[in-house]
This record gives structure tokens, sequence and C-alpha cells, in this order.
């Protein structure tokens, strides 16, 4: 049985088919600029690509383009009963998501009282769900939250200094994301390292976005966003953490409005920013290769920022087992890892140059033998977790 999994953003939407028994992705696909007239739209299967460009008016459209490509051009499912369960996406589950949830009204409604935490990303998620609602009521759904992993955090780690009832008031605190990545990766790092009891990780999850997270016993301690995705770790257009100041400093300087500055803090600062190349690390890298100083010196902060936060981590968890990287750049980057590993001897962290160059998509160990941290490499599978939750709830197993 196959498990469709949607990630709506506010004009976009991402799919993913996976088929559970043979645990692998049969379909993926994009529709983005949703609502202008040339909506662009690619599907993935069987090694082909198809890219097109038409109008796809609305989000309930798109799942409808996307199941009408799944049974009549891909062939991949013969009816609607073929997709035992949908995952969606949802940026935000605020403090009472700390799992998956299958969806009812009292789900929904409690996802749509969050959209305040995340007033970009919420309302388009919640547009996906009603509309596969719509278009397959019989089929159950599911919500996977971003944040979802993250909520067992201690209240030290999660709660910001501010006043505690202002706070609390309107649940202002460090949620964190990437929540199925972390997930997954400590979860197979658990398994390739024995499960010991106390096991301690630190999860580097860097892509476009970027976080990181402190593992132990494969619960969150602490991770490196906060209410929003824009704390943290420098990201390829994102700030990570600066001075809260800067933004009312900036308002003053420019004439901008908050929204503005805010908006150029996440999708024109980072990796992008600072390089003024792009926010694509291929492109800075070889920016930084033929000598240009600003994608060295975005190169130098990206990892100084990275290596901060570990040595934070290994502060909060009292030591660790193993430094994972995953995701765009974790996983396929020797010379971000190089970067990072650099000059941690002191922690105890040795990479062993030769593993870091080799590539492969399997999970591996690239540490040196005298390493007293272990040093790995796990491709994360956010795909992987969703359709699991999804017949988890679905199936009851
Ligand atoms: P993600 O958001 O996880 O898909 O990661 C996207 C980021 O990974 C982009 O900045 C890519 O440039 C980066 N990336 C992908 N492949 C490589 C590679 N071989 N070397 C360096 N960066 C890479």
């Amino acid at each position: 049985m196959s498990i469709l999994s949607i990630n709506c953003g506010s004009s976009s939407l991402k799919y993913q088919l996976y088929d559970w028994d043979a645990q692998k992705v049969l379909s993926s696909g994009l529709i983005d600029r949703i609502g202008f007239p040339d909506s662009n739209i690619v599907h993935k299967y069987s090694g082909q690509k198809t890219e097109r460009k038409d109008r796809c008016a609305d989000h309930r459209t798109a799942i409808h383009l996307v199941l009408d490509f799944l049974l009549q051009e891909a062939k991949l499912i013969h009816s609607l009963k073929d997709i035992e369960g949908v995952g969606h996406r949802i940026v935000h589950g605020g403090v009472n998501f700390s799992a998956s949830a299958r969806i009812d009204d009292a789900v929904l409604q409690e996802i749509k009282d969050n959209e305040d935490l995340a007033p970009l990303h919420t309302p388009p998620n919640v547009v996906g769900i009603e509309s596969a609602r719509a278009l397959m009521p019989d089929t159950p759904q599911v919500a996977i939250f971003d944040t979802a992993f993250h909520q067992t955090m201690p209240e030290y780690a999660h709660a910001y200094a501010l006043d505690y009832e202002l706070a609390k008031k309107y649940k202002i605190r460090r949620y964190g994301f990437h929540g199925s990545s972390h997930r997954y990766v400590s979860e197979r790092a658990g398994e390739l390292l024995g499960n010991k009891a106390g096991l301690k990780l630190i999860i580097v999850h860097v892509g476009n976005g970027s976080s990181l997270s402190a593992v132990q016993d494969g619960k969150c301690l602490d991770t490196s966003m906060g209410l929003t995705p824009l704390a943290g770790v420098i990201m390829g257009t994102r700030t990570g953490d600066i001075d809260p100041a800067v933004v009312q400093f900036l308002v003053r300087k420019t004439g901008g409005s908050v929204d503005e500055i805010m908006a150029r803090l996440n999708k024109e600062s980072g990796m992008l920013g600072i390089s003024g190349v792009s926010s694509d690390q291929r492109e800075i890298l070889s920016g930084a290769a033929q000598g240009d100083a600003r994608c060295q010196l975005a190169l130098q902060m990206q990892a100084y920022s990275v290596k901060k936060y570990i040595g934070a981590y290994v502060a909060a968890l009292n030591g660790a087992d193993a430094v994972i990287f995953t995701a765009g750049i974790g996983e396929n980057s020797p010379d971000f890892r190089a970067a990072v590993c650099a000059e941690m001897d002191y922690l105890g962290l040795a990479i062993d140059a030769e593993k870091n160059q080799a590539r492969s998509g399997e999970p591996r160990v690239i540490s040196a033998p005298q390493s007293r941290v272990k040093i790995m490499v796990i491709p994360t599978n956010e795909e992987f977790i969703i359709a699991r939750d999804v017949i988890e709830l679905v199936r009851g197993v």
C-alpha cells in the first residue's frame, strides 16, 4: 500500500508517494507558483522527470493534478483506495503536539489555533489538509509536525528569559524544527551504535535550512532553532542567531518596516547575504576556490557557527558519543565537515581525512580510530518517518 505525503507552502505543494512494503519512494514532485498563470509542475518517477507549465489555481487543484498524474499518467495507483493514508507535513504543532496525530475536526482546529506561531506556513498547511479531506474523504489523514520531536526539551532549555507570564500567555518559547529529520537520524544512530543506555548524540542537520540538536536516550534536550526557524546557526538565506536589537537598529536606519526587515533576515541573509553570490553551497564553494573573499568568509562563518553549537551541546550533554552530519550540506560536503571538525581534539573529535572524502549514500563513520567521539554521516529520510507515522496511526500498529 502507498502513502501520499503532502507539504503545502504558501504558493507550492511538494508530494511523495511512498510504497511502504517496498520501502521506497515511487514518485515525488513539486507544483509551485500556485495561483499564477504559469505554475510549474514537476513529477519524478521511475528515473524519469517530467516538467511543464500550466495554470494551477489553488492547492485543491494542485492535489487534483497530483492524483490525476499518479492515476492516469504514471499509473502508480489504480484507484484512490490504493492510497492507505495521507501524511501532511505541518510546520508548527505548538505546545500540544508531541507526536504525529490522526486528523479529525479537533486536531484540525488545534492546528488552526497555532496559526499565530507560524503565520506564513500554517494557512497553506490547513488548505492542504482541507483539500485532501475534500478530495479523499474516505482516506485517513495524518499530521506530522516539524516541532514534535523537540517537545521533550526541559523547560530550562526551551524557555526564553522573557517576562514569564508574557511568554506563557503568548506561548513564546523555543520549539525547534526539522523534527522528523532529527528523529530519523537519532534513531538510525541509536541502532548503529547499539542503543546503549544514556547514548548522547549531537545531530548536525545542515542544508538550506539548518539546525542542531542535542539528544540523549533518543530524546531531544535542546535544539538550535527557536520560536521560528530563524534562530540558530547561519543558514542559506537566514541569519541564525543575531542580537534582536539589530531589527530595531535597521528599522531606524533604513526606514523599512519590521516586516520588511524580518523578510531580509529570513530571505536575503545567511550564506547568500555574506557571499553576495548565492545561497547554494556548491556555488559558494566554487566561488571560494576561485579566491572570492566573501565566499571564503561565508564558509568560515558557517563552520564556526556550527562548531560553537557543538561545543555548547557537548557541555549541555556533559559529553557526546557521536556527532552526526546530515542533510544536503552535512551529507555531501567533505569540506564543510572538515572545517567544522578541525581543531576539536580538546573535545575528543578527530576526523579521518580519507573516510571524510569517500562518497556514499550509506550511513558511515568518518572519525579516526582514536577519536573519543564518533563522527558520522547519516543520510536523513523524513519521508520514511512520515510514511511510518501514517502507517502506525492508520493501522494502529
Ligand atoms: P537541503 O536543504 O538539505 O536539500 O540542502 C541543500 C543544500 O545542500 C544546498 O546549499 C546545496 O548546495 C547543498 N549541497 C548539495 N549537494 C552538495 C555537494 N555535493 N557539496 C556541497 N553542497 C551540496
